[in-house]
């Protein structure tokens, strides 16, 4: 890893012989539709229903689309919003809005209408695509404040009224099917995503055509997310974060057959999507699988086509990767956050497991994986230095690529996060000798208990392995004696049951005996983020006198 500049001379370089190519997104959607153009695209309506067509209509589509978005003056530079589900549609906004030079802006459904106001002021979105069924929720967040300006074109059936808007529809019909594509420099703006506030106010990352290229190159490697042209794709991870994981880019580029849920995202309608459209391949936070699992129990039954599914966002449950791995499904554990486009690592078999024992490989791939070639990384201790490549002493994660985010956009305060090109990730983690990263934490989530840190993430894996648990958060609550101690809040499974001291005595035989929480309250349901993440810090300040009580 390279920390310092060589002090070379370099007005001795010559140039190469290379065509001077920018990398835009244009070089994935023509090769879509020139090379995959009979690969299918296949979205599931609302009324459970499902519409199918193929990259070569994509195609003309984009073009349509472009078209009606030069007509309504949408310009280079311009910002678009978009709110909805994953559909075929907004695949279509994701390529016709940068491929003109604007810039999408996907705006995160499960926010609270104020904070949608923010984020669509704060970009200076000037027209917003919302699917029908979504209207009521933009209604909501324009009526927090009269005076934002705001085109809107509806996409598909809506039963709400939303005075002055176009239909999506009607946009398209009847406009050329093809487009004189302008030629755009690769660092051109071309997403732009705010991270969705799990810690402090949501922050803009501005993708660039060539990050958003580059991506997709490196998360589609074997020992990446492992896409072939023979995979069919359900990306339950939402297009209205962090670009889906990048699969919109990467599925098209690979030629794989494309599954967009819509609103389906209940275990049933995923179950049905899978079996229905021979899915090989899904990916998805650990929530959405865990809800499935127990669905699948519950109908004693297996997803046979079901290769791999791609889990992250939040650590896997190792209970949830063996119930998978029974069942024939390879989990492909994977990390990353908004700020690297997403995707950093991946959970692949490294050749020197080949001989490991079962139990040796379980513990590496329930790591959160070996970093993407395009992530350079640091790991450093309190003072700054690196701390030892050996798997047990955690440090504070820097990384640094050309899809990591340099700033922030339209944030101008100085941010401790970016420093000598590198980015603090506010992940604290380890990395064994054969590079596979572990998260122990997000650093505001370590309980400091005396001068220890706990891992929250160890003792949720644990609490979630019991089973009567179907979920549970570990927050550090202020302690008199120990300035924080660990507090379980836990949600059973229906029909289950275990006290609090049950509780204390499972997780006793599995961590030291200082780790055990102090208290164990159980809940129905553990409020989460927009992406489905425990909300922390919510929990906090509800329990926040817990302990002093
Ligand atoms: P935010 O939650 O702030 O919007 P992201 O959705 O981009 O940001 O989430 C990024 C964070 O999610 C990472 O920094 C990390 O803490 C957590 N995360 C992502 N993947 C994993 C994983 N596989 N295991 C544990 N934590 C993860």
């Amino acid at each position: 890893m390279q920390t310092t500049r060589p002090a070379l001379d370099l007005s001795t370089t010559i140039p190469g012989t290379m065509m001077d190519v920018p990398l835009t997104i244009h070089w994935i959607f023509q090769h879509a539709v020139n090379n995959h153009g009979a690969r299918e695209v296949v979205t599931r309506l609302d009324d459970g229903s499902y519409f199918r067509y193929t990259y070569a209509d994509f195609g003309k589509r984009v073009a349509q689309l472009a078209h009606a978005l030069v007509e309504l003056g949408v310009k280079p530079g311009d910002r678009v919003a978009s709110f909805g589900w994953n559909s075929h549609r907004h695949l279509e906004l994701y390529y016709a809005v940068p491929m003109i030079g604007a810039v999408l802006h996907t705006v995160n459904i499960r926010l609270f209408p104020e904070q949608v106001c923010w984020v669509l002021q704060h970009a200076g979105d000037k027209i917003c695509f919302v699917d029908g069924s979504l209207v009521p929720a933009v209604a909501r967040a324009m009526a927090v404040r009269s005076d934002v300006p705001m085109e809107f074109v509806v996409m598909g059936p809506t039963t709400t009224e939303l005075p002055g808007a176009r239909d999506y529809e009607e946009l398209l019909a009847g406009q050329p099917e093809t487009f004189d594509w302008p030629d755009l420099d690769e660092r051109t703006a071309a997403i732009l995503c705010y991270t969705s506030a799990t810690t402090g106010d949501p922050k803009g990352v501005m993708f660039t055509h060539r990050s958003t290229v580059l991506h997709a190159y490196a998360a589609g490697l074997a020992d990446g997310l492992a896409v072939t042209q023979r995979d069919v794709i359900l990306p339950v991870v939402p297009q209205f974060h962090v670009n889906a994981w990048g699969v919109p880019f990467l599925a098209p580029m690979i030629g794989a057959k494309l599954v967009m849920p819509g609103s389906g995202m209940d275990p049933a309608s995923l179950i049905d999507m899978v079996d229905r459209e021979k899915v090989t391949l899904a990916l998805g936070v650990p929530t959405v699988w865990l809800a499935v699992r127990d669905e699948l129990v519950r109908r004693d039954t297996t997803l046979p086509t079901l290769k791999a599914l791609v889990i992250g966002g939040s650590a896997v449950p190792p209970s949830l990767y063996d119930d998978l791995e029974a069942k024939g499904t390879r989990v492909i554990h994977a990390w990353g956050m908004t700020e690297m486009s997403p995707i950093g690592t991946a959970a692949a078999m490294h050749s020197d497991l080949e001989d490991a024992t079962p139990r040796e490989r379980r513990a590496a791939l329930l790591k959160q994986g070996r970093f993407s070639p395009l992530v350079a990384w640091k790991v450093l201790d309190d003072e700054g230095k690196p701390v030892p490549r050996d798997g047990v002493t955690a440090g504070a994660l820097w990384v640094r690529g050309p899809a990591v985010t340099g700033s922030y956009y339209r944030l101008d305060a100085e941010l401790p996060v970016f420093e000598d090109g590198w980015f603090h990730t506010g992940d604290v983690c380890t990395i064994d000798e054969l590079g596979y990263l572990q998260l122990v934490d997000r650093s505001k989530d370590l309980v400091k208990s005396g001068g220890e840190w706990i891992s929250s993430v160890d003792l949720e894996n644990e609490l979630m392995g019991h089973p009567a648990v179907r979920e549970a958060a570990v927050i550090g609550l202020p302690h008199e004696k120990w300035i924080e101690r660990p507090v379980a809040v836990v949600a059973l499974r229906e029909g289950q049951s275990v006290d609090e001291p049950g509780l204390q005595a499972w997780i006793g035989e599995r961590v030291a005996k200082w780790q055990i929480p102090d208290r164990v309250v159980f809940v129905d349901a553990i409020p989460r983020t927009g992406v489905g993440k425990f909300l922390k810090r919510e929990l906090r300040e509800r329990y926040k006198d817990l302990l002093s009580e």
